[in-house]
C-alpha cells in the first residue's frame, strides 16, 4: 500500500478526530498535516468551550497524544485560502479534509442589528476566550439589563458567565480582560429570548441544571408559560429532564430570588422584531408567538424590553474557502455526506452545520476515513505518489509564511501555563504576535 498524504484544516475536536480516524485506518501508510490558521491548537475547545468548563477541555489530552505521533505534524499560523490555495493543497495531499467547524455568527437580519453593544456569540465567545479576532471587542457592561437571543447551549453559557463572581471563575482559563471587565458588570437582569416555547428548547439538562447554583443568579420562569405536566411525557428524555429544572425554577420562592442580585429571567413565545437605540443599543422590540406542533407564529402582540446588551446566540455559519463550493443557505460547505469533491472532504461543523457535542465529532472522523479509503480503493484519488508535506515546506519557504509547529505551541502553552494566575490552569495569550514571540522563549 503506498503512503498516502492527508491534509486537514482545523485543528478542533472534528480535525484531531479525523487525524486519529485516519491513522486507525491507514496505519504507518499516511502522513497527516494538521493546519491552523492560528499559532494555537485545538480550535472550539480552546476558543468556544466555557472557560469554566474546564473538564470539557480535557479532551485536548486526547488530541495531544495525537498531535504528538509520528506521522502527524501541526502546522499552525497558515490559513487556508490566503497562504495556500485549496488547489495547491489537494495538488500535493492524496486528500484534503476541511474541518474548519463555524466561526461566523448566524446573522439575526432584524433592524438595528450594527448597533453599538449588540454582539453574536461567536464574537462575546471569542473575546471572553481569548481569541485573537475578538479580544479587543470592548462590551459595555455598564447597564442594568441585558437581552440574551436563543436557547441553546451557547445562551446558557453566556448567561453564566455574565452571572459569576470572580470566586466562581476560579480554576477557569476566562481571560484577564474579561475577568476585569466582569468585576464592574452593573448587570441585574438577564432575558432570555425564545422564540418557541418551553417543549422546545434546545437546552441540555446538566447545562440547564447549573443556573440553580451560581452565587448571585436566580433563574425565574413564568409557571403560566409551562404545559401541562401530563405532556411531558411525550418528550425525548434528555428534553424532558430539562423541562424539569425549567418547572423547578418556576417554583423558586420571591424570597429566594430576592437573596440573589441577578434574576435571570426565561422569556418564551418571544420572537425578537428590532432592536432601537441612538448609537448603542437600548432596547428590544419582541413579538409574543404562539407554537402549535412546533412551529411559532407571531401573533401581533408586541412589547419592549430596555437592554444595554443583547448577544444572540441563534447559530453560526462556516466562513468559505476560495475554491470550496458553499452551501449559503446552510452557511457550510455543499457536501454529499462529507464528499466535496474528488479528494475534498468536510467534517464537523463545516460538512453538518453548527449542531452537536464534541463527541459527535468523532464517528464524522471515523466516516470521513473510511470514506477516503474507499474513494483510494476505487480509484478516485489516484496511485499515490504525491508529495504531501514535503512539498507544502517547499511553498511555505517560498512564501516565507512563518509556520508554527507542535513544539512551538509547547513553548507557547508553557508561556501561558507560567502567567496563569493562582488556580487557573493558564492564562491565554490574546493576539497572533504575542503567542509567536512565545514561541522563541
Ligand atoms: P442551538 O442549540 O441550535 O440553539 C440555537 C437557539 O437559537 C435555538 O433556541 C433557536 O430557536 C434560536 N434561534 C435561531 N434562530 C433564531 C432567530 N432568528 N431568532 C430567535 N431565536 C433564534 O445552537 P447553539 O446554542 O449555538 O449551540 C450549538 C451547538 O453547540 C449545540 O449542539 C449545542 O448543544 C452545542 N453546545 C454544547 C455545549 C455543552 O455541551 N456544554 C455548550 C455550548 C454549545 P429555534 O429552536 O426556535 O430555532
Amino acid at each position: 500500500m503506498p503512503l498516502r498524504h492527508i491534509a486537514i484544516i482545523g485543528s478542533g475536536p472534528a480535525g484531531y478526530y479525523t487525524a486519529e480516524a485516519a491513522q486507525k485506518a491507514f496505519g504507518e501508510n499516511v502522513l497527516i498535516d494538521v493546519f491552523d490558521c492560528l499559532p494555537v491548537p485545538y480550535g472550539l475547545i480552546r476558543s468556544g468551550v466555557a472557560p469554566d468548563h474546564q473538564s470539557i477541555k480535557g479532551v485536548s489530552r486526547r488530541f495531544e497524544a495525537t498531535a504528538q505521533s509520528e506521522n502527524v505534524r501541526f502546522v499552525g499560523n497558515v490559513r487556508v485560502g490566503r497562504d495556500v490555495t485549496i488547489p495547491e493543497l489537494r495538488g500535493l495531499y492524496d486528500a484534503v479534509v476541511l474541518a474548519t467547524g463555524a466561526p461566523n455568527d448566524r446573522p439575526l437580519d432584524l433592524p438595528g442589528e450594527q448597533l453599538g453593544n449588540v454582539f453574536g456569540s461567536a464574537a462575546f465567545v471569542g473575546w471572553y476566550n481569548g481569541h485573537p479576532e475578538f479580544a479587543g471587542l470592548d462590551p459595555d457592561l455598564s447597564a442594568k439589563t441585558a437581552v440574551v437571543i436563543g436557547m441553546g447551549n451557547v445562551a446558557l453559557d453566556v448567561v453564566r458567565i455574565l452571572s459569576k463572581t470572580e470566586a466562581e471563575f476560579a480554576g477557569s482559563d476566562i481571560v484577564a480582560h474579561a475577568l476585569e471587565r466582569l468585576r464592574k458588570s452593573r448587570i441585574e437582569r438577564i432575558v432570555i429570548l425564545g422564540r418557541r416555547g418551553p417543549h422546545q428548547i434546545m437546552m441540555t439538562p446538566k447545562e440547564l441544571g447549573e443556573l440553580a447554583h451560581l452565587m448571585r443568579a436566580s433563574p425565574r420562569v413564568d409557571p403560566a408559560d409551562l404545559p401541562e405536566e401530563g405532556e411531558d411525557a411525550l418528550l425525548e428524555p434528555g428534553l424532558r429532564k430539562s423541562v424539569v429544572h425549567l418547572r423547578s425554577f418556576a417554583a423558586i420562592p420571591e424570597e429566594m430570588h430576592a437573596d440573589k442580585p441577578i434574576e435571570v429571567e426565561f422569556d418564551f413565545f418571544a420572537q425578537p422584531n428590532a432592536l432601537f437605540g441612538e448609537e448603542g443599543v437600548e432596547g428590544i422590540e419582541v413579538e409574543k408567538t404562539e407554537v402549535s406542533a412546533g412551529k411559532a407564529t407571531a401573533t401581533g402582540e408586541t412589547y419592549t424590553i430596555p437592554a444595554g446588551l443583547v448577544i444572540s446566540c441563534i447559530g453560526y455559519r462556516t466562513s468559505p474557502i476560495p475554491d470550496v463550493p458553499f452551501d449559503e443557505r446552510a452557511g457550510k460547505f455543499a457536501n454529499d455526506e462529507g464528499r466535496i469533491l474528488p479528494g475534498l472532504y468536510a467534517v464537523g461543523w463545516a460538512r453538518r452545520g453548527p449542531s452537536g457535542t464534541i463527541g459527535t465529532n468523532r464517528p464524522d472522523g471515523f466516516d470521513v476515513a473510511d470514506k477516503i479509503a474507499e474513494d483510494i480503493a476505487a480509484g478516485v484519488l489516484g496511485p499515490g505518489g504525491k508529495p504531501g508535506g514535503s512539498g507544502f515546506d517547499v511553498i511555505a519557504a517560498r512564501r516565507e509564511l512563518d509556520v508554527v509547529s507542535f513544539a512551538d505551541w509547547k513553548k507557547i502553552e508553557q508561556a501561558e501555563e507560567q502567567a496563569a494566575r493562582e488556580g487557573a490552569p493558564r492564562e491565554k495569550f490574546v493576539d497572533v504576535e504575542a503567542m509567536i514571540k512565545a514561541r522563541g522563549l
